[in-house]
């Protein structure tokens, strides 16, 4: 398997970002990057992670869950979806798949995707997503380390989700906490400074204040993106097992044949028609 991703790391990264790039043009891509934890009353929250998609649906509407976000059970729906591409030996979507699951596994991480409060526009911390996810990974990840060491199979999928939801809404407290204690601190010209960039000046958090905030987060960033590097390697790994273990280095001269890259490449200009106005989160 290692060897396999190493081969395709490219054609997964390049595609990493497909999921965030459909919200706009695909109806159901929007509610599958988050779950407002917040919506639901104490008694149903706890009861939720024990539901099945079918289960939940049955005793919420699609249409309210849809509007508070399903990234847990969609991750599971994946799951099952990358497995039947390893059991035909589909390599193309085999990568496709492997780059959506590894995406939303990654927003199920972000305490931000948890809470209606995803921005920060309730409470006026409004950036505040793009300054988690973008702004100091940007600054700061240089030195995180990366190295999570072996996947593991997953027994129980859904559960494995779900835990990596209310783990990153643990988180979330401290995340938003911790800015407003800052900003009290800092008058509005020290908290926001001008950057350039490929010669447009944009208004950011300044270096100062972000450092700031990541030195009270101690390696919270570090630590959320370590699970979720782990998780997208043990997800990759159970879908293989679960498949039989098929022979991957039959599938490692794969290279997307002319008409498939056409085919991608039609597919993404239809993303940019802008059909739903849907949920922005940061700065998306
Ligand atoms: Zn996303």
């Amino acid at each position: 398997m290692f060897k396999f991703y190493k081969k395709h790391i490219d054609f997964v990264t390049e595609n990493a970002v497909n999921p965030d790039q459909r919200r706009y043009a695909v109806k159901e891509e929007a509610p599958r990057h988050f779950i407002d934890l917040d919506n639901y009353a104490d008694s149903l929250r706890k009861k939720l992670p024990t539901y099945s998609w079918k289960e939940v649906t049955e005793k919420i509407s699609e249409d309210t869950l849809n509007r508070h976000g399903i990234v847990p059970w969609h991750i599971n729906f994946m799951k099952f979806q990358l497995t039947e591409a390893f059991r035909k030996r589909d390599v193309r979507r085999i990568l496709m798949l492997s780059a959506d699951i590894g995406h939303y596994i990654a927003d199920a991480n972000v305490p931000l995707h948890t809470t209606r409060n995803y921005n920060g526009q309730l409470t006026n911390q409004v950036g505040i997503h793009g300054f988690w996810e973008s702004r100091l990974p940007e600054l700061f990840s240089d030195n995180y380390d990366f190295f999570v060491g072996q996947a593991e199979y997953i027994k129980t999928p859904q559960k494995r989700a779900w835990q990596a939801v209310l783990g990153a809404n643990a988180a979330l407290d401290s995340v938003l906490v911790f800015e407003r204690e800052l900003t009290a601190q800092f008058s509005e010209d020290k908290k926001f400074g001008f950057d350039e960039r490929n010669g447009i000046t944009t208004k950011n958090y300044s270096k100062d204040f972000s450092e700031r905030y990541h030195a009270m987060l101690k390696n919270q960033v570090e630590r959320q993106m370590r699970a979720s590097i782990k998780m997208v390697g043990d997800f990759w790994l159970t879908c293989w097992i679960d498949a039989g273990q098929p022979d991957l280095a039959a599938l490692l001269n794969y290279q997307p044949t002319k008409a498939e890259k056409e085919a991608d490449e039609e597919e993404k200009k239809s993303w940019l028609r802008r059909v739903f106005d849907v949920r922005k989160e940061g700065d998306n």
